[in-house]
């Protein structure tokens, strides 16, 4: 038996009052997963696939398109990870065990999980966005992310730099962390956290000149 998943938030009432209909959890935009011993719970930040229909006034006229929303699950076991490359669309099912648990797991092209938790999911922080504003180059190295935004107006997405390592909004939060990170990151031989997304013909110099000018 699969309960639609509104059914399972305990604090349902923001979402039943933004949606008419809440939509189902397919083709949702996953954007980071957060494990904590505590619980122990494991949070989910995703992009519902639409934006509400009774969305406030001002969230309308200030042209943002994109929902995002942080739920969190209790009690999480068997966690197991085969693929993660975020931000990526997965559909997520969610199907009754025994004993009021609960078995999740996201499939997309770059992700692929499943835990088990209790049947009760936490819902919060629902913040409007536009899904293609922000900012999408490093502001240690100019790395291009390409689609994915490092942040968001004033909303980290803390996201990791496939070329110098930093996670947005813990090294990139103000001009000094920026200036340190970079130092270090260079001084250390500007070495790719991941080896694989290195371009061929790599030139350290063109990519820094990405650098938006505040952060240089
Ligand atoms: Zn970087």
């Amino acid at each position: 038996m699969t309960p639609p998943w509104i059914d399972l938030v305990r604090n349902s009432d923001p979402l039943t009052t933004l949606y008419s209909t809440v939509p189902p959890l397919d083709a949702v935009r996953l954007r980071s997963i957060h494990l904590n011993w505590r619980g122990p719970t494991l949070t989910l930040r995703i992009d519902l696939p639409s934006f509400p229909d009774n969305a406030p006034a001002d969230w309308v006229e200030s042209g943002n398109d994109t929902f995002q929303c942080h739920l969190q699950f209790l009690a999480v076991n068997n966690f197991r990870m085969s693929a993660w490359r975020p931000p990526t669309l997965a559909d997520i099912s969610i199907s009754s065990t025994h004993d009021r648990k609960i078995s999740v797991s996201a499939t997309g092209e770059k992700t692929v999980f499943s835990f088990d938790s209790s049947d009760s999911i936490q819902h919060s922080t629902g913040t409007a966005m536009k899904k293609n504003e922000g900012e999408y180059f490093c502001r240690v190295c100019g790395y291009d992310f390409e689609d994915v935004p490092t942040w968001v107006g004033i909303f980290p997405q803390y996201v990791i730099c496939n070329c110098c390592g930093m996670e947005s909004g813990l090294e990139d939060e103000d001009l000094e962390k920026v200036r340190n990170y970079r130092a270090m990151w260079v001084a250390n031989g500007a070495h790719w956290q991941d080896p694989k997304a290195k371009p061929s013909g790599w030139d350290l110099l063109s990519q820094i000149a990405n650098i938006p000018k505040q952060w240089r």
